[in-house]
């Protein structure tokens, strides 16, 4: 796609770009290069208004904020469910705001897995984030059970995982699968439509953590009639730290009984009925637990706007185009040093962020940051550049190259340690 190489043809390619006018509804950092919306995502001055807006329903109509004002609190997990519908490729009814990621993890895993005769075991994989392995560890000491049952697939070099390994343990001892949409270091997008598929052929239900997918890839849940799936809301889609999560539980399961139930689990119209049993909500609402974070929702109607404007797909098409660019600039600039691309190179299997390795990978991030780049540092030698498609452009990404290139050229990442931060 890239010619030559200037930063004449990267202003061309943000004049060409159609997604151009969404970075003004950001607030970005004034002289810096942010490459770090996979871990958290801007502010939006949408998600702004939006949070003021619920602050104020607060002010003015104290409890009855339930049920009045612009965004009655009591449907606002509901409502902003549906926002995420074409996010996940799920009905309404599927799909709700609520909890975070490790939490839904846990509903839904106490709802889904029951080990029963030879079945009892969970499939996993090796390079997931360690939440997603400790909560997984910690339903199965729930029930009696040691790590041994947690089957996790290796990775064939440490970075990627092939589908058909993941398959293939796909035994009769296996009662659920839980696997990364888009994995959080690499970027592979594992192909969920084939694995739901072998999981279904072999009478295993599977669900899918969406945390680097959900906002980078389209889904499509409900054609591919995946059980479940989870996902926060601060990468992204630029909820805001510790904004509300994300589920989706296929409508087949419509009516099943959430295993971390609360009064919120409760069909609408007879929560207030204040009974000792529950009636579960019919739809995704079942997996609320208590009292929704009103707050924590707030920024995400704004954000969620500004996605269901753009589409998911134009979101995509211009994400591809900056990774695919990234890595040409890369490899033309910075080709002398020792920095790997570790993300896989095929669309089909790139996420939205570029991965590279290099021994002194928590320095050069270090130098990075002192230069106004925000990368991301994975312990222990991993750089992870997110050029996000509704916020950066390609002269970010040639800025971000070029700046690259001058720390490595003049060894400027030396003069600090090679050790994370305790946030990294
Ligand atoms: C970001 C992320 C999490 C974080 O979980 P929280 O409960 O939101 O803190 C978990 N799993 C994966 C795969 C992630 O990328």
């Amino acid at each position: 796609m890239a010619t030559n190489f200037t930063r004449e043809e990267a202003k061309m390619m943000d004049q060409q770009d159609i997604l151009r006018s969404f970075r003004n509804e950001f607030y970005l950092k004034n002289d810096g290069v942010y490459m770090d919306g996979n871990s958290l995502g801007l502010l939006s001055k949408r998600a702004e208004e939006t949070t003021h807006e619920l602050l104020n329903s607060w002010k003015q109509y104290a409890i009855d904020g339930w049920t009045e004002g612009e965004q009655p609190w009591y449907y606002l997990s509901e409502k902003l469910g549906e926002s995420m519908t074409e996010l996940v490729g799920g009905k309404k009814e599927e799909v709700i705001a609520t909890g975070s990621t490790t939490v839904n993890l846990h509903h839904l895993v106490s709802t889904f897995y029951k080990p029963e005769g030879k079945r009892t075991k969970i499939l996993a994989d090796s390079l997931n984030f360690p939440s997603d392995i400790y909560a997984l560890k910690a339903q199965l000491a729930l029930k009696g059970y040691d790590d041994t049952h947690l089957i996790q697939v290796p990775s064939t070099n440490g970075h990627v995982l092939d589908e058909e390994d993941i398959i293939n343990a796909m035994t009769d001892e296996v009662a659920l699968i839980v696997l990364p949409g888009v994995l959080y270091r690499s970027g592979q997008i594992l192909d969920m439509e084939k694995l739901t598929k072998a999981a279904h052929e072999r009478g295993i239900q599977i669900g899918f953590d969406l945390c680097h997918s959900i906002g980078s890839v389209p889904h499509q849940l409900h054609d591919w009639g995946t059980d479940f799936a989870f996902w926060c809301t601060y990468k992204h889609l630029n909820g805001g730290p510790g904004s509300v999560g994300g589920l989706f539980v296929h409508e087949k399961h419509a009516g099943i009984t959430p295993g971390l139930a609360g009064w919120f689990s409760s069909r609408k119209d007879k929560q207030f009925d204040m009974e000792h049993s529950l009636t579960p909500a019919e739809d995704a609402g079942a997996f609320q637990i208590g009292t929704p974070h009103v707050l924590s929702a707030a920024p995400l109607i704004g954000a969620l706007e500004l996605f269901n404007e753009a589409g998911i797909d134009r979101v995509r098409e211009k994400s591809l185009k900056l990774t695919n660019y990234m890595m040409e600039l890369i490899k033309h600039e910075l080709d002398e040093f020792d920095l790997k691309i570790c993300n896989p190179v095929d669309p089909k299997q790139r996420g939205g962020h570029v991965y590279l390795e290099h021994p002194e990978a928590a320095r050069i991030c270090k130098a990075l940051k002192m230069k106004k780049v925000i990368p991301d540092f994975r312990t222990p030698s991993g750089i992870r550049l997110a050029p996000v498609a509704l916020y950066n452009t390609f002269e970010d990404v040639y800025e971000c190259v070029h700046i690259l290139k001058e720390i490595m050229r003049e060894e400027l990442y030396k003069q600090f340690e090679n050790k994370r931060e305790i946030v990294s």
